[in-house]
Formats: C-alpha cells, sequence, structure tokens
C-alpha cells in the first residue's frame, strides 16, 4: 500500500490505490463529454462507426483516430474560433489565448483551468510563497496558466513576464521572492544579471517548464546556484501533463487526464522503453479532448515511484514527432540517438545517416568522430553500437570518421534515401 504524505495534492487522484482503473474511467468520461457537448468529437466518433458507450477505457480508445495537433489550425479556420472544439459560446469563457500554430486557446471559469495546483505542489509551493512568473502574460497563456494554479495555492505572484531581467531581478529582491516560475534557462540569466547588479536573489525554489532542462542546466542551479528545481509539461490546449515529484526521475502524468503514448506512424502503444507520441484525452467540461496528439515525443518509466504517488511516470521530453526518421520500421530520433551517445568522453561528434542498402532494405550508418587524444579501436566500437541499438532499437553500423567530416551545419539523423 503505497504511504501517502502531505507532499502530494490530490491523493485520491495521484495514488489511486488502482491508477489504471481511474484511468478507465477518465477516458470513457471524456469521450461522453465530448459526444454529447462538442461537434468535433461527435463527428470524429461518427466517422468510424464507434458510439460513446462502448468506450470503456483506455483500450478501447484505439477505435477512435487521433487528432493531430498540428490539424488543428485548419479546423479551427474552418469554424472559428474553435472548430467545433468547445461546449459553450466563445464568449462564456474568461479568456481567449492564439498560439503559436495559430491555435485558439480557451480558459473556462475554473479557478485553476490548466491544473497547476498539484504540480506547483510537488515542487513545493506553499501557501505565503512569494513567487516570480515569468512567463507571458501577453496573447499565449503560459502566464495565467501558472498564475492560476499558485493563487490557488495561496501563493503570491509577482507577474514578471518576459525579458527585462533586470527590473525582474529588483521586483523579485524587493519583495522577496523565495519561488521562481519560468524557463529553466531564464532563471539562471536572472541568477548571473543579480551577480552583476551586487544583488543576492532570494529565490531558492523554482518550478521550470516549457523548454529543455539539460543535466548540465540542472547541476548548475541546484549546485552552483542553490535552486531546488522541479519540471512540469504541459501544452496550451490540454493544461499540465505531468510533473517531477521529489525523486526527480520523470514526469508523473498529472491528475484528471489520460496519457497515451503511441509509436509514430501507426499509433499502436508503444511497448516498454519505446517512444511514443504523447496523445491526451482530457475530460474537461467545455473544452474535452479525445485523442488529443500534441505531437510530443516520451517513453514510460515502468518503475513505480517511492513518494507514493501511483501515477505513471513519463521519462521526460524526447523530441517532436516530424523529427523521427523512420528506420526499418521504427522511427529514429535525434535525442535517442543523443541519450546514447552524449556525455561520452571519447565521442567528439555524430551523426546517423540512412541510405538504401544494396538489397533494397536500409541502412543505418552511425559516423562518429573520436574526440581528440582517443582511439576507437574494435572493443569501442562494439560498445557503441550495442549502446546505440539499445537506446534507437535499431542495429547500426559504425562508422569511424576523421575530424571535420561531419560538416558544422548537419543534421543529427540524416535520411539519404530517394
Ligand atoms: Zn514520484
Amino acid at each position: 500500500m503505497a504511504v501517502v504524505t502531505d507532499a502530494i495534492y490530490d491523493p485520491e487522484s495521484e495514488a489511486h490505490p488502482d491508477w489504471d482503473a481511474s484511468q478507465d474511467e477518465l477516458a470513457a468520461r471524456a469521450v461522453k463529454y465530448g459526444n454529447e457537448r462538442t461537434r468535433e468529437v461527435y463527428k470524429r466518433l461518427r466517422g468510424v462507426g464507434v458510439w460513446a458507450e462502448d468506450i470503456e477505457g483506455v483500450a478501447d480508445l484505439a477505435a477512435i483516430p487521433v487528432l493531430e495537433k498540428d490539424d488543428v489550425p485548419a479546423l479551427q479556420a474552418a469554424r472559428p474560433p474553435f472548430g467545433g472544439m468547445l461546449s459553450l459560446r466563445a464568449g462564456t469563457l474568461k479568456r481567449i489565448f492564439r498560439s503559436p500554430g495559430p491555435i485558439n486557446d480557451p480558459q473556462g471559469q475554473d479557478e485553476d483551468f490548466w491544473r497547476v495546483a498539484p504540480a506547483a505542489w510537488a515542487a513545493g509551493f506553499r501557501d505565503g510563497d512569494v513567487v516570480l512568473n515569468s512567463f507571458s502574460y501577453h496573447l499565449t497563456p503560459g502566464g495565467l496558466m501558472l498564475d492560476a494554479g499558485l493563487r490557488k495555492l495561496g501563493c503570491t505572484v509577482i507577474p514578471g513576464g518576459v525579458g527585462n531581467s533586470a527590473a525582474q531581478v529588483e521586483a523579485a529582491c524587493a519583495a522577496g521572492a523565495t519561488g521562481y516560475t519560468g524557463t529553466p534557462q531564464f532563471l539562471l540569466t536572472l541568477f548571473e544579471r543579480a551577480r552583476d547588479m551586487g544583488h543576492e536573489l532570494p529565490i531558492r525554489r523554482a518550478l521550470v517548464t516549457g523548454a529543455p532542462l539539460p543535466p548540465p542546466l540542472r547541476a548548475r542551479l541546484q549546485d552552483e546556484v542553490g535552486v531546488d528545481v522541479y519540471q512540469s509539461y504541459g501544452t496550451a490546449d490540454a493544461g499540465t501533463l505531468g510533473y517531477e515529484c521529489g525523486e526527480k526521475n520523470g514526469w508523473h502524468v498529472a491528475p484528471g487526464i489520460v496519457i497515451e503514448l503511441l509509436a509514430p506512424g501507426d499509433d499502436r502503444p508503444a511497448g516498454e522503453g519505446e517512444t511514443g507520441q504523447v496523445v491526451v484525452t482530457s475530460p474537461n467540461g467545455i473544452y474535452p479532448l479525445v485523442r488529443f496528439g500534441t505531437g510530443d515525443l516520451s517513453a514510460w518509466n515502468p518503475e513505480p515511484c517511492r513518494c507514493g504517488r501511483t501515477s505513471r511516470r513519463l521519462v521526460g521530453f524526447m523530441g517532436r514527432v516530424g523529427e523521427g526518421v523512420k528506420v526499418r520500421g521504427m522511427f529514429v530520433h535525434p535525442r535517442e540517438l543523443a541519450g546514447a551517445l552524449d556525455g561520452d568522453p571519447m565521442v567528439a561528434r555524430y551523426q546517423a545517416v540512412v541510405t538504401e542498402g544494396a538489397g533494397g532494405g536500409d541502412m543505418f550508418t552511425v559516423r562518429v568522430e573520436a574526440a581528440p587524444g582517443c582511439g576507437l579501436g574494435d572493443e569501442e566500437v562494439a560498445a557503441l553500437v550495442a549502446r546505440i541499438r539499445e537506446a534507437v532499437k535499431v542495429r547500426p553500423v559504425v562508422e569511424v570518421v576523421g575530424v571535420g567530416e561531419i560538416g558544422e551545419e548537419a543534421g543529427v539523423v540524416v535520411d539519404g534515401r530517394g
């Protein structure tokens, strides 16, 4: 039995004794809402002859085609402003945002419409904290997403917005802000700016999102700057999708939504350790989403978490769907390759090239430039082959190349077929 501690905001959902069953219930409810309340889901179900009452759980969702995020702008343009995805009149919303795409995003009347509070709670934010929020408050919802979640917890927010680092440092120092929400890079920028200004920035805790947090940046923020950093993950359409707990080893699926990981290309559930598109199903009362393809890639972390939450974890962000190149039926993504080769002191540069082999099959070659002073012999090459195969699920030929043979501009995964 999981131990529920006060580090968990919503034990009923986050530490549900049968988490898979709770996902089934959410999936069925989302399809029911969508079918009853929105033209888009109704039409998509009718298109494949599926009845809402036939959807009893996550596995049944497979009968419904995925709505790709890339298809939403055309849907909205044909039927403005929300493409038949909103269950009520646009004029009854709290706000309407415009995200890159372009995509119109609704904000309903709920206090924490994007469900940010559990993520901020997991990051240690509590009633009475003063938090500098450095996401944009204009047109895109990032600023107000975080703002709403922090306010729900009783935090006081400084609406810093984007840029103006000197003014943000002044504001945070003057108010004694101990918390930060924003991108991880901008947090580092603020500390550097504060140092230049001769100020002591009091921020000690951060919830970062909207940009990658590479391990060296995290180490710098935590070990050198002294900020306890947590990541969350979400989109303007679907709100919070995942967040880190104290273990900081993957993103727990956020309460109130269903996440599937589907193999790009054929939309079957991604297997153990396999990369898949993050596909969201959300029983939101006004903007229900049924199999909404975010275009983001991740994989499941199969280990149960020690924090007490029973919700599954995603390993983190592994790139965007379009970045992958299909090799022998498997998509190979730059980030998977990076996972196998980045940080290897013997490897200076690398590039995967897919070509047509003599027999018509795919040739998957990873060209590797050795780091200065390192010789890559047969033994080292065999180890690289094994590691790359483990990471991308395709066996490569590793070719050691000379200095400068991999161009500065070259892509990490290059499709040289046809
Ligand atoms: Zn956990």
